[in-house]
């Protein structure tokens, strides 16, 4: 690992956000794609995507919120906020791809709106895809017909999509859930709600070579990253932070490859 692009500019701006200000501003101008549906078969509710995808599963002996997985195998999850620039997830996903990583993506649902054929990338990839709330506000302090909706709306929107709600719930602008917030998911059908254990602050745009350092100095067996789409660090921090984890010998799954005994 050498040098990395320093991007103090953008630490300004991520000062705002990392005071709590995280919203699913990151929009670009690109144009919304309708979603392939090449191989649709049609239903009820329209043309229906190639396979439906994976739903939640209940993990026996798990906690209904999940912050890491077995500390005794040397496989590791990277989480994915899915919001802002497509074309710097796509970068995400296809640096883990080089790398045979699979990661999971929690998916905002205005971003879904706005890109729909980013929910089949996700899934053509090998990777997990989940939902990470409608409008990423925070879900913790919302009066719980609010906080449920905004479960909801994200998982109608994953099901119309993908045939299914995802297979995680990841809350928006915290790392744990409340009681309440558990229990809306469960009643949305998630049985878990995915915490994680190390947080890259990628969100702060602070530099790749901090990125790769605040996930490296924490990260072990088992552990849960938060990273985010939608940041250039991240996408210069793929390569670098996949390959010191491969050194490791820390395998790049899924979230319920991670879980799964
Ligand atoms: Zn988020």
């Amino acid at each position: 690992m050498h040098c990395y692009p320093d991007r103090r500019s953008a630490l300004l701006a991520g000062a705002a956000v990392a005071a709590g200000a995280l919203t699913a501003a990151c929009g670009t101008a690109t144009a919304p794609k309708a979603p392939a549906s090449a191989a649709a078969t049609p239903t009820a509710a329209g043309p229906a995507p190639a396979a439906a995808a994976p739903g939640p599963r209940r993990f026996a002996g798990q906690p209904v919120e999940i912050g890491h997985g077995s500390r005794d195998r040397p496989r590791i999850a990277l989480t994915f906020h899915g919001n802002g620039d497509p074309a710097t997830g796509r970068a995400v996903l296809a640096e883990a791809e080089r790398a045979g990583a699979r990661v999971t993506v929690l998916a905002i649902g205005t971003w879904l709106d706005e890109h729909p054929d980013m929910a089949r990338r996700v899934l053509d990839g090998g990777h997990e895809l989940g939902n990470h709330t409608q409008r990423h506000l925070a879900i913790n302090s919302m009066p719980e017909e609010e906080a449920y909706a905004e479960i909801t709306g994200c998982a109608q929107r994953l099901r119309r999509l993908t045939g299914s709600i995802g297979t995680w719930f990841r809350p928006s602008q915290t790392q744990y859930a409340t009681p309440l917030v558990q229990e809306l998911a469960q009643r949305a059908g998630y049985p878990h709600v995915l915490s994680y254990d190390v947080d890259s602050l990628d969100f702060t745009s602070p530099g790749a070579a901090a990125v790769i350092r605040n996930v490296t100095g924490t990260i072990h067996a088992g552990s849960v990253v938060s990273l985010h789409f939608g940041y250039a660090d991240t996408v210069d921090a793929m390569p670098p932070l996949l390959e010191e984890l491969a050194r490791r010998q820390l395998r790049a799954v899924t979230t319920t490859e991670l879980l799964t005994p």
